[in-house]
């Protein structure tokens, strides 16, 4: 835990949040401002600040977020309409929170960005 994480303090209770999903690796819960209809979180308990970071012995890690997002897009409704998964890294990729998270968004024809 990093005592200066906002998402850290989420993982562990001390910041309340719209927890949709949690298991021994990972915690989703809805973004607090979201950008379509769904938009959950999927963050790692373990904190990593950053894609950087990640070294082989994440790639489980990393998979198991997939895999959490597909499971949860199928829960959400949105897996046959469809939805996009992002994660942002450093400034110019968007990251605004500096602990490793995957985006779920879907719910609405998302713009086309590639
Ligand atoms: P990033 O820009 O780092 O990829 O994504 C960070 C996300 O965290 C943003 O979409 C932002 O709305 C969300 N966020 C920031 N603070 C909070 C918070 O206190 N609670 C929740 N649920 N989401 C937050
Ligand atoms: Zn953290």
């Amino acid at each position: 835990m990093n005592e200066d994480c906002l998402f850290c303090k989420i993982v562990n209770g001390g910041i309340p949040a719209d927890i949709v999903y949690e298991d021994d690796l990972v915690v989703s819960f809805r973004d607090i401002s979201p950008q379509a209809p769904v938009h959950l979180l999927i963050v790692p308990r373990r904190h990593i600040s950053v894609l950087n970071e990640l070294n082989e012995e994440d790639k489980m890690l990393i998979g198991h977020l997939a895999l959490t997002a597909q499971k949860l897009a199928v829960e959400q409704g949105i897996d046959e309409s469809g939805y996009r998964i992002i994660m942002n890294c450093n400034a110019e990729g968007g990251q605004t929170v500096y602990h490793i998270h995957m985006h779920l968004l879907g719910g609405k024809q998302l713009a086309h960005l590639c």
